[in-house]
């Protein structure tokens, strides 16, 4: 294979001065670096340091002190920092859009909504964190005489590893929660995107947030994992399953908590009344957004046999008529893959498919003269689950079309998978498609949409069931889960135990029956 270098101009915000500016805050005491490139052109932007163990211990030990010091600054004024930031993210947008581009090689109208996304949760936290945090008075167990009081506190110091696919928005975002109920964080992004979420902590202490408080380490992921999971409070990780196991485990050896985001292998169901045109363009989006990277995307289509011909036709004429380039402008409807690595794996998924009879309609091939790592939309007929892309997620511009010819069919055929992160259901009665998407065994589910509509719900928990993944983001379980609960319990008289004199037998039967009537009166 060629690879044809691109004549393009690298965005003008992205200087080297720039960059260097960047990495400069991650530590790299053995002088060990590795080269961050720009995906379009392969060229290298900046040799980024490598964190040793030792390192990563130096950085929570700063963050430690740091946190000591946010965590007894009043709530209002750590919200101050996030309410300046919000402004600070959204008049950034294209600077941290242009650093997104160029170091995942996204299309620009990927890149820019992946910038909205740390302010939305910003702003759903800003309204709700005071709420979420105040102490909580319940009942103690004997009305009038005890009190019990949820005190939430923050964990400490919050590790979090994010992936490549969106770097900016699972670097940032999901540490926004954790810094506002009083964390510090030290973050591992990946090394081929460690550009954009640098630039969000430095956006982050233009508004204020403590300098210390908020860490990043860089490195490959079994060699900075370890120490970074040995060393934190709670662990957030975003990525695959396989590594995901991998930090469970060791989490789980160090009695700590973890939130696991995890992959996908997500299906879209068809009713027989959905609107085609809108579904089509839905399906487009699902299959080939930020060019099939989206841990939420589609990877198999079911339609009822009455409407396949129809829905084949007018997506693969889609697929084919969209504007595959790079360009760091709003032009091109997808962009590159990652790296020429992931893009070989993409390939590696189609050519099993069709050594093992899957039928290729459309794309099915690298694009070396769009760039390294551009590859084409391509839609499958005929996969079946003894193919790798059949049960495992390809993570790349590739999508199965299914026939199915009952409603229960779809289902058990949506349902016939490991994972349970997302799944979308086209129907023209929203009533007959709520029905068909409570039966789907995943975390989210979207009705008439892929998945922005859930993702952007920021006030619901977003997480995966089965193999993708535990916990969730968002809602109030994605703060509540960077505190711990504290029970504080206050008994003004002590009543719970035999008065004096009274024979134990008669305690008793007083103890029991003042349960039931507590229960009787719903006291209790
Ligand atoms: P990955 O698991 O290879 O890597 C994710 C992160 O973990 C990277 O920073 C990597 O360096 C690090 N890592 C790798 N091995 C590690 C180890 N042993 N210990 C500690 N850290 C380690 O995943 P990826 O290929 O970068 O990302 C793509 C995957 O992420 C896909 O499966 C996708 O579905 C998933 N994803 C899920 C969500 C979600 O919200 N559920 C969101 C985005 C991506």
């Amino acid at each position: 294979m060629t690879v044809t270098p691109l004549a393009l101009t690298r965005p003008p915000s992205v200087t080297d001065a720039f960059v260097q500016r960047l990495v400069a805050r991650v530590p790299g005491s053995t002088g060990a670096t590795w080269k961050l490139t720009e995906v379009y052109t392969g060229d290298t932007v900046v040799e980024l340091p490598q964190s040793s163990p030792d390192d990563i211990e130096q950085a929570f030990a700063v963050a430690r002190e740091a946190q000591r010091k946010w965590a007894a600054t009043p709530l209002k004024q750590r919200l101050a920092v996030f309410k300046r930031a919000h402004t600070l993210f959204i008049d950034n947008a294209r600077t941290v859009a242009d650093l997104i581009q160029v170091e995942s090689g996204k299309n620009r109208r990927m890149a820019i909504e992946e910038t909205c996304d740390p302010p939305m949760v910003m702003g759903y936290y800003l309204k709700r964190a005071a709420k979420l945090l105040a102490p909580a008075t319940r009942g103690g167990p004997v009305p009038l005489l005890t009190t019990s009081t949820e005190i939430r506190q923050p964990k400490g110091v919050v590790g979090i590893i994010a992936p490549w696919n969106f770097p900016f928005a699972t670097g940032i975002s999901d540490a926004v929660p954790a810094l506002i109920a009083g964390n510090a964080v030290v973050l591992k992004p990946d090394n081929k995107t460690a550009l954009s979420p640098l630039y969000g902590v430095r956006l982050l202490e233009e508004a204020g947030l403590p300098k210390g408080l908020f860490q990043v380490v860089c490195g490959e992921g079994p060699d900075v994992g370890p120490t970074l999971i040995d060393q934190a409070d709670y662990v957030m990780f975003t990525g695959s399953t396989a590594t995901g196991k991998v930090i469970g485990e060791r989490a789980g050896r160090n009695l700590i908590g973890c939130c696991l985001e995890l992959g996908g292998k997500n299906p879209m169901i068809v009713l027989d009344d959905a609107d085609m045109a809108e579904t089509v363009s839905g399906a487009i989006f699902g299959a080939f957004g930020n060019t099939g990277q989206i841990c939420m995307h589609i990877e198999r289509i079911y339609l009822p046999e009455s409407r396949y011909d129809e829905f084949r036709n007018a997506f693969v004429a889609k697929a084919e008529a969209l504007d595959v380039r790079a360009a760091y402008d709003f032009g091109p409807e997808m962009g590159s893959l990652v790296s020429v690595d992931h893009m070989r794996r993409v390939k590696s998924h189609v050519d099993d498919a069709v050594d093992k009879g899957a039928t290729v309609l459309t794309g099915g091939r690298p694009r070396p003269d769009l760039g390294p790592a551009f590859f084409e939309p391509t839609i499958l007929e005929n996969v079946t689950k003894d193919m790798v892309c059949g049960v495992t997620e390809t993570f790349g511009p590739v999508v199965a079309l299914h026939k199915y010819s009952t409603v229960d069919e779809a289902v058990a055929l949506a349902n016939d998978t490991d994972y349970g992160l997302n799944a979308s259901v086209w129907g023209g009665n929203v009533d007959a498609a709520r029905a068909v998407a409570a039966r789907i065994e995943s975390g989210n589910v979207n009705i008439n949409d892929i998945l922005a509509t859930a993702y952007a719900a920021k006030a619901t928990p977003s997480g995966g069931l089965k193999n993708s993944g535990v916990g969730a983001r968002h809602g109030d379980q994605g703060l509540l889960k960077y505190t711990d609960a504290k029970n504080m319990a206050v008994l003004k008289k002590q009543v719970m135990g035999p008065r004096p004199g009274q024979k134990y037998d008669k305690y008793v039967e007083s103890m029991l029956s003042g349960l039931k009537l507590m229960r009787r009166l719903r006291i209790r």
